[in-house]
C-alpha cells in the first residue's frame, strides 16, 4: 500500500468557488478588466471545459487550467524499456496521474485533465484549447501553452498541420478553424504574428530578417505589443496553413544558421481578433442616475488575442556547457522557462511579489496568462522511466501552475474501473477514426461532385451539339423538299401551260368544225320545219273542211273502242275464270272418281294419287285409273296451254294458285305429262310454292306433285339440284297436316331410290327428315317411310355389291335401326313388307351385321325367314342368316338352329 499526503492538507474540488483564502492564479491579479471586454459579456460554457464554470461576478476569471499528456511509447521505447513498467499510471477517469517511485510505491497528482497516449487530437483540443478559443472569440485574451521535456509532445499537441492525416491536426490549426467559422471576415479580421524566443532575443518567423522584436507595453491598459513584428491577415485556412508553413520553415532554417536546437526555443503564435459589436451606451440623467431607458447603438471593436506557446523543452541544460553552450548562453537560454516557473511558484506561494518582468516570455504573457485571461496549460510527459526526474518535475511544475496551495497528493490506493479505461481509450480511437473518415468523406463527396459536374456538363455538350447537327439535318432536309416543290410547281405549270394551250388549240379546230356541222343540221332543221308547217296547214285547211259535218261521229268511235277494250278484258277474265272452273271440274270428276274407287276398295285415301307400292305398278294404276280422265285433262291441257297454267301458280289469286297446283299436281300424276311439266319450268314453280307459301294446303298439293315428278330418275336430281331435298326437309319439319307430311315422304321416298343420290341425301338432312315424319304416327306417312327405306336400303345393298360403297348403312348411322326393328312386324302389310325388304337388304352385308344384332334385327330376320308371307322375302332372309358369320355366331352362341 502506497503512502500519500495531502500537500498543505487541503483537498481541492474541481468546483470550487474563486476566494475564501484561494487566491486566483494570474500575473498581474489586480488588473482591471480591459475596456474593451464587456463586462456583459457572456461566456460560452463547453461541456468539455477544463474546469469548473467561470467565476465572472467580480471581474476575475478562473485559475490555470492544467492538463498531463502522456506521449505513447516510441519505437525506441518500445524496444529499450521492453521489461520496464511506464513510469506513470494514467488515471483518466479520476483526473489523475500515479507517478512510480518504485516497485511499490507511487505519488498520485490530480489534474483538471489526464490524457492518455490515446487521447486523440480532438479530444485534447475540445478539452484544452476549445474553451479558451471560444473565451477569446468572446473578447478576451487566451493562453494556450504546452510545458514539457523534449521529444514528449509539445509541439505534435500545438503544431501539427494533419498534412498526411487530418485526425493529426494540432490545436493551432483547429483553433483558426473555429475562429474562421465564428467570425465574419466582412467586419472582422484576424491578423496573426508568429515568433521564436530564444536566449531572451524575439524573432519573427515570418521574416527572419526582422531578428530583435522589442516588446511594448501600454502603461495605462497593460496590453501587451510587438510592434516590430509581421502581421499577417488571415483570410481563409490555407492561408494559415501556408503561413504555419512558412514558419516553421523559418525557424528549422534560423536554428541551422544559429547551430542551435528547436528544443531550446520557444515558439509563440499570436492571434489577434477584432470584432465589430453593436454596444450599448448609457446616457447620465440630471440627477446623477443613469437611464436605462435610452440606449443608443454605439459602434465598438472588441480586440481580444490567442497566444499559442510552445515552450523549449524543461529539462535542465548542464552548466559544464557539455552541449556547447557557455554558462551564460546555458542561463540565457533557460531564462525565460525558468522566469515563468518563478512567477508561476509566486503565485503558488501566494507571494506578494511575481517576477513577471524577469525574462520576455513573461512579459509577453503578462497580459494573456491568468488575470482576465483564459489560460491552459499542458504538460507533456513521457512513458520512458529512464526520465522519470525530468517527467517528476514537469508534473510537479504543473501541479504549480495549478496553485499548488491547493494541491492535492493523494497518498492511497484506488481499485480503478479498467473497463471505463479502455471504453475511453477506444472512445478516442473512434473519434480519431471518425474525424479522419469525415475529412475523407468530404473529400470523397467533393470529387464525386466534380466529377459529376463534368460528366453532366460533357453529357450536356454532346447533347447540345447532336441536338444542333439534327436541326440542321432538318433545316436542310426541309430546304431540299421545298425546293423540290418549287421545282416540281414550276415544271407543272409549264406543262400545264403546254397543255391548255394544245387543248385550246384542238379544240378550237374540233368545235368549228362541228359548229359548221350543226349549223348544217340546222339549216336542214328549218327547211324540213318548214316543210311539216305547210303540211301541217295543209292538213288544217283539210280537216276545217272535213271536220263539221262528222263531230259525232268522231266520239261515237271513242265510246265504241272503249266498250270494246272492256269486252276483250271480260272475255279474258271469263277464259281465266273458264280456265280454273274447267280444271275444278277435273280436279272434282278425279277426286270423285278416287273417293268413288276408294269407297269400293273399301278405304279412305286421298284423292291424290301416289305410289305406295312400287313405282312402276303405282303408274300403271294412275293411267289405268286415269284413263277415263285422261281426255279431260289432256283436253285443258291442250285448250288452255300448260305454259298458262304454270303461270297460274303464282297467281295473286290464292283460289286460282291453289286449283292451278291441284290442276298441275293431276298432270304431274301422268307420266306422259312429267317431262313436259318440267321442260316448261313446272318443277322450279313447285319447288317455289314451297319456298314461298306457307299456306299449308299450297305446300301440301306442290308436294304431292313434286313427289309424282320425283318418280324419273333425271327429274329426281332436277329436284336435288334445285335444292329440292331442303324444302322438303323444312316443310315436313313445319307441317302439322298427316297428309302433307305422307306426300313430303312420299317425295323423299322416291328420291331414296336413286342410287347417286344416296350420299347428297344423307348430308342434306334428307334421310333425318324421313325419319322426322314417322312423329305424326299416321299409317299412310308410315307407309312412305317404310317404303323410303327400302328404297334406300335396296340402292345402298346394290352399290355395296357392286364394289361402288362400303361402309356401315347409313340408315344405320342415321340412326334408323330402331324404328325399322321397331316397325319391322308391322300390322298394316305394305309397312311390313317394306320394312321387311329394308332389313333384308341390311343384313346381306356383314358390315352392317354386328349394329344389327345388338340392336334386335337379327330377330326380326329370324321371323322374317319363318313367318314371311312371301316367299322371295322368306328365302332372302334365310339365306342371308345363313350367309353371314356374325349371325350365325349370334345364333350358335343362343342355341337357335339354323
Ligand atoms: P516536443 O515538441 O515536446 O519536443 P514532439 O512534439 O516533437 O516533442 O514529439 C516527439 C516525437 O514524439 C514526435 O515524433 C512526435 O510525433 C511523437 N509524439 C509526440 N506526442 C505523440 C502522441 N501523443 N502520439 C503519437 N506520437 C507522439
Ligand atoms: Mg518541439
Amino acid at each position: 500500500m502506497s503512502s500519500g499526503a495531502c500537500r498543505n492538507g487541503n483537498h481541492r474540488t474541481a468546483t470550487r468557488p474563486h476566494g475564501s483564502g484561494f487566491r486566483p492564479s494570474s500575473f498581474k491579479p489586480r488588473l482591471p478588466p480591459s475596456p474593451s471586454h464587456g463586462p456583459g459579456d457572456v461566456r460560452r460554457s463547453s461541456p468539455a471545459s477544463l474546469g469548473g464554470p467561470f467565476k465572472d461576478s467580480d471581474g476575475v476569471p478562473g485559475r490555470v487550467r492544467v492538463a498531463v499528456r502522456l506521449r505513447p511509447r516510441n519505437s525506441e521505447e518500445l524496444v529499450a524499456d521492453a521489461d520496464f513498467a511506464d513510469c506513470v499510471e494514467l488515471q483518466p477517469e479520476v483526473k489523475r496521474l500515479k507517478l512510480r517511485k518504485n516497485n511499490w510505491d507511487a505519488d498520485t497528482y490530480e489534474f483538471d485533465e489526464v490524457l492518455t497516449e490515446y487521447a486523440s487530437q480532438k479530444r485534447v483540443y475540445e478539452v484544452v484549447a476549445k474553451p479558451v478559443v471560444e473565451s477569446v472569440l468572446d473578447g478576451y485574451n487566451g493562453t494556450v501553452m504546452t510545458y514539457g521535456q523534449t521529444g514528449t509532445g509539445k509541439t505534435f499537441t500545438l503544431g501539427r498541420l494533419g498534412d498526411e492525416d487530418t485526425a493529426d491536426r494540432g490545436i493551432m490549426v483547429r483553433a483558426m478553424e473555429d475562429i474562421l467559422a465564428d467570425v465574419d471576415l466582412g467586419s472582422d479580421s484576424i491578423t496573426v504574428s508568429y515568433l521564436q524566443l530564444y536566449m531572451e532575443t524575439i524573432q519573427d518567423l515570418l521574416d527572419p530578417i526582422n531578428d530583435n522584436i522589442s516588446i511594448v507595453e501600454d502603461p495605462k491598459t497593460g496590453d501587451v505589443s510587438l510592434p516590430g513584428a509581421t502581421l499577417v491577415d488571415i483570410r481563409d485556412q490555407q492561408n494559415f496553413l501556408e503561413l504555419l508553413r512558412l514558419g516553421e520553415a523559418h525557424r528549422i532554417a534560423a536554428n541551422t544558421k544559429l547551430n542551435t536546437e528547436s528544443s531550446r526555443s520557444h515558439a509563440i503564435l499570436m492571434v489577434h481578433v477584432k470584432r465589430s459589436v453593436a454596444g450599448e451606451g448609457a446616457f447620465s440623467t440630471e440627477n446623477g442616475n443613469t437611464s436605462h431607458l435610452i440606449k443608443p447603438l454605439r459602434p465598438l471593436v472588441r480586440k481580444s488575442k490567442l497566444v499559442v506557446v510552445d515552450l523549449a523543452g524543461s529539462e535542465r541544460i548542464h552548466k559544464s556547457g557539455s552541449e556547447g553552450h557557455t554558462l551564460e548562453e546555458a542561463k540565457s537560454i533557460n531564462l525565460s522557462l525558468s522566469a515563468l516557473g518563478k512567477c508561476i511558484n509566486a503565485l503558488a506561494e501566494n507571494s506578494a511579489h511575481v517576477p513577471v518582468r524577469d525574462s520576455k516570455l513573461t512579459r509577453l504573457l503578462k497580459d494573456s496568462f491568468g488575470g482576465t485571461a483564459r489560460t491552459s496549460l499542458i504538460v507533456t510527459i513521457g512513458p520512458s522511466p529512464r526520465h522519470r526526474g525530468e517527467t517528476s518535475s514537469t508534473i510537479l511544475f504543473g501541479q504549480r501552475a495549478m496553485k499548488v496551495e491547493n494541491m492535492l497528493k493523494i497518498k492511497e490506493e484506488f481499485d480503478y474501473k479498467s473497463l471505463s479505461r479502455k471504453l475511453e481509450i477506444q472512445l478516442d480511437k473512434l473519434i480519431a477514426e471518425n474525424e479522419r473518415l469525415q475529412k475523407s468523406f468530404e473529400g470523397e463527396i467533393e470529387r464525386i461532385n466534380v466529377e459529376s459536374q463534368s460528366q453532366i456538363s460533357e453529357v450536356e455538350r454532346n447533347f447540345a451539339e447532336a441536338l444542333e447537327k439534327e436541326k440542321l439535318k432538318c433545316q436542310m432536309e426541309y430546304m431540299k423538299s421545298v425546293k423540290e416543290l418549287e421545282e416540281k410547281m414550276v415544271s407543272n405549270q409549264t406543262r400545264n401551260h403546254r397543255d391548255v394551250k394544245r387543248i385550246n388549240e384542238g379544240i378550237g379546230a374540233s368545235i368549228s368544225s362541228e359548229v359548221s356541222e350543226i349549223r348544217m343540221l340546222l339549216n336542214t332543221e328549218i327547211a324540213r320545219r318548214k316543210a311539216a308547217e305547210d303540211e301541217i296547214n295543209i292538213l288544217g285547211s283539210q280537216l276545217a273542211q272535213y271536220r263539221h259535218p262528222e263531230a259525232d261521229g268522231d266520239t261515237e268511235i271513242y265510246r265504241l273502242r272503249k266498250n270494246l277494250e272492256e269486252e276483250i278484258r271480260q272475255k279474258r277474265k271469263y277464259e281465266e275464270e273458264a280456265i280454273v272452273l274447267r280444271s275444278q271440274l277435273v280436279q272434282m270428276n278425279i277426286e270423285a272418281d278416287q273417293t268413288r274407287r276408294c269407297l269400293e276398295r273399301g278405304d279412305l285415301g286421298d284423292a291424290f294419287s301416289l305410289n305406295t307400292r312400287v313405282d312402276q305398278s303405282r303408274n300403271m294404276q294412275l293411267r289405268e285409273n286415269g284413263n277415263g280422265q285422261k281426255p279431260s285433262i289432256a283436253a285443258l291441257s291442250e285448250q288452255v296451254g300448260l305454259h298458262k297454267i304454270l303461270t297460274l301458280l303464282e297467281s295473286e289469286d290464292a283460289t286460282i294458285r291453289i286449283h292451278a297446283v291441284k290442276v298441275v299436281a293431276n298432270l304431274a300424276a301422268e307420266e306422259v305429262n312429267q317431262a313436259k311439266i318440267v321442260e316448261a319450268g313446272g318443277l322450279t314453280s313447285l319447288l317455289m310454292l314451297l319456298r314461298r307459301y306457307e299456306d299449308e294446303m299450297v305446300r301440301r298439293v306442290a308436294a304431292g306433285a313434286i313427289a309424282n315428278l320425283a318418280m324419273n330418275e333425271v327429274n329426281q336430281e332436277l329436284i336435288m339440284v334445285q335444292g329440292g331435298i331442303g324444302l322438303l326437309s323444312v316443310t315436313a319439319a313445319n307441317a302439322e297436316d298427316p297428309q302433307t307430311l305422307r306426300m313430303v315422304a312420299g317425295a323423299i321416298a322416291n328420291l331414296c331410290g336413286n342410287d347417286k343420290l344416296q350420299m347428297k341425301l344423307r348430308t342434306e338432312g334428307g334421310i333425318k327428315a324421313l325419319l322426322g315424319t314417322v312423329r305424326c304416327g299416321h299409317p299412310d306417312v308410315l307407309s312412305q317411310v317404310a317404303r323410303g327405306i327400302a328404297n334406300f336400303a335396296k340402292c345402298e345393298s346394290r352399290l355395296a355389291s357392286q364394289g361402288i360403297r362400303s361402309g356401315r348403312s347409313l340408315l344405320i348411322e342415321e340412326g334408323a335401326l330402331p324404328w325399322i326393328v321397331h316397325n319391322a312386324n308391322d300390322e298394316s302389310a305394305p309397312i311390313r313388307r317394306h320394312i321387311e325388304l329394308a332389313l333384308c337388304h341390311l343384313a346381306q352385308h356383314e358390315v352392317n351385321a354386328k349394329d344389327m344384332v345388338t340392336g334386335g334385327a337379327l330377330w326380326e330376320l329370324v321371323r322374317i325367314s319363318r313367318d314371311c308371307t312371301r316367299e322371295d322375302i322368306r328365302n332372302l332372309a334365310r339365306k342371308t342368316l345363313s350367309s353371314s358369320p356374325t349371325f350365325r355366331a349370334e345364333l350358335r352362341r343362343l342355341r337357335v338352329d339354323y
